[in-house]
């Protein structure tokens, strides 16, 4: 099924707690560190964004939203500014509740908002249908905190798109 992308912003509105971000003053371009895999992206502003990007108005209300993320005055839909650059962990996901990354900070799979499981990792698949799809039925703050509690217990590191 193809992804189209609903620019409600909710992915990225906790994104500062993966990437933290530095400019280059040499020629404006910025690195996002990303603190789980260590991997450095340097990325750019999308020219046609340049003004966008200087308003930072959206960090009041999301103060956890990636350096990156803002509104648009116009429609109110959220917008990557370095959407040409951006790096390779934001072009592969859509929407998630989930993020799931082995020990080393690889990415192993989503688990998207209808509870289900998106990945290719052999181990994560098995052990969700094991271990996690036949959970009771529990509202979702109490089902992610479950899912979270037996994926850690493996050796996984999640990341929610919650606040804490
Ligand atoms: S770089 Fe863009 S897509 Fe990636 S988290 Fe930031 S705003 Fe979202």
């Amino acid at each position: 099924m193809v992804f189209f992308c609903q620019q409600c912003g909710e992915c990225c509105s906790h994104m500062s707690r993966i990437f933290t971000v530095e400019e280059d003053p040499q020629d404006g371009t910025y690195a996002m560190h990303n603190a789980y895999t260590g991997e450095i992206d340097h990325v750019r502003v999308d020219p046609e964004k340049i003004g966008l990007f200087k308003d930072r108005e959206i960090f009041r209300s999301l103060p956890e939203a990636c350096f990156f993320l803002r509104r648009d005055p116009e429609n109110g839909l959220f917008i990557c500014t370095v959407h040409g650059t951006r790096p390779e962990l934001c072009r592969e996901f859509s929407c998630w509740r989930l993020l799931v990354l082995t020990e080393r900070g690889e990415r192993a799979g989503r688990v998207m908002g209808s509870r289900h499981l998106a990945s290719e990792e052999r181990a994560l698949s098995e052990l969700w249908e094991s271990r996690i799809r036949a959970l009771p039925l529990l509202d979702d703050p109490s089902w992610d905190r479950e899912v979270i509690r037996i994926l850690e217990g493996y050796g996984y590191k999640v990341i929610t798109d919650r606040a804490p």
